[in-house]
């Protein structure tokens, strides 16, 4: 049941983006949703080529889903994590040449090589259970971005070295799927990937499309927000603790990884929400969905004062929304005008 949760609180968030605006009386309007990639989604797309776009939409992230996927044993990266070699991938490397710049400007805390690690806690299978330190410290052997390479067309891995995309994956398909909208002439749309949402346009009537932060404490009802953002033309990725976990002796397990420890991130974050422009010119590289993507989970990890660090050196162009497990949510100054509070027992403070 865990795995689906993400999914089913964004879906419910996509349906409160869409419910409540008046209807465009100039566009038509086609909303579908796509079960992929392990997630609830849910594409709105307005405009004369809505139709078109939804289904151009769902096709991409199928073929993307068979790209990329760990559990599918056709998928490219299967191949890869299998025989340790790929050829004529190039757009695979592009995704990890991305994912080797992000690991890398976040100090190592976002590292698609935890996969092994994942796998043994059970988050790929859904067999949870918490491994011994000894074997922690014996996966970690296998794991680190530097046994990642890329060449062009090529990709390779070290012996023993497995890559697992979940942290990166859908913010990629977000960038594609804008890229379609774009070709599509779409003018408004919603695009929600579970905890990666894409607000295109502003909503019917002009006012900003309104993406809910979900309150991580209460992660089973996707009408509790720690805050709204009124977003357009941009992505909004959440990583939180609460979209898949399990319960053992008493403690609860997260499927955020500390590369450190081969451990869920202890950082004293509940959720990061990173918010980014989605510029209307998308070429479908990765691009601005793929960084809040790979950044919301390296920024979990490195918790709130480094991320806060990280987002004053102005390495990425970025905003931040993080909810804290002392009941507070840390707003970056950029937000300021696209935060409303719910007033659901969370104060907001804007930091600079
Ligand atoms: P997200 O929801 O984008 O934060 O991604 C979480 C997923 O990324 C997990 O389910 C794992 O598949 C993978 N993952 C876990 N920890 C990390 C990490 N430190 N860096 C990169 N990927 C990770
Ligand atoms: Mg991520």
């Amino acid at each position: 049941m865990r795995r689906f949760t993400a999914g089913l609180l964004a879906l419910g968030m996509a349906l409160g983006l869409c419910g409540c605006g008046a209807a465009d009386p100039d566009t038509s309007r086609e909303s579908i949703q796509v079960l992929a990639m392990d997630t609830v989604m849910l594409f709105t797309i307005y405009g004369e080529r809505s139709v078109h776009a939804a289904y151009a939409a769902e096709d991409e992230v199928r073929r993307l889903e068979s790209l990329l996927s760990r559990t599918d044993g056709d998928s490219a990266v299967s191949a890869l994590n299998a025989g340790g070699g790929a050829e004529d991938s190039g757009e695979l490397a592009a995704l990890l040449e991305a994912a080797k710049d992000y690991s890398q400007a976040a100090d190592g805390a976002f590292d698609i090589t935890l996969a092994p690690v994942s796998t043994a806690w059970g988050f790929t299978t859904g067999n949870y259970r918490v491994p011994s330190r000894e074997e922690l410290d014996a996966l970690l052997e296998r794991t680190g971005m530097d046994r990642v390479h890329t060449g062009g067309e090529s990709v390779r891995l070290d012996g023993g070295t497995e890559i697992d995309l979940g942290g990166i994956a859908k913010g990629y398909a977000a960038d594609r799927i804008a890229a379609l909208l774009r070709e599509d002439g779409v003018p408004r749309a919603t695009i929600s990937l579970g905890g990666n949402v894409l607000a295109w346009g502003d909503r019917p009537g002009g006012t900003p499309w309104q993406v809910g932060v979900q309150d991580p404490a209460h992660p089973d009802d996707p009408g509790a927000l720690a805050c709204l953002l009124g977003l357009t033309d941009a992505f909004a990725v959440t990583s939180g603790g609460y979209q898949r976990y399990f319960e053992e002796g008493g403690r609860t397990y997260h499927h955020i990884l500390d590369p450190a420890t081969g451990a869920p991130a202890e950082s004293g974050l509940l959720s990061v929400t990173v918010v980014a422009d989605c510029p209307r010119e998308a070429d479908g590289t990765p691009g601005p969905g793929t960084m809040c993507d790979a950044l919301s989970t390296a920024l979990f990890v490195m918790g709130e004062e480094r991320a806060l660090d990280f987002w004053r050196s102005g390495a990425y162009d970025f905003e931040l929304a993080m909810v804290t497990d002392d009941g507070r949510v840390v707003v970056t100054e950029g937000l300021r005008d696209a935060l409303v509070e719910t007033g659901d027992g969370y104060d907001c403070a804007i930091v600079s």
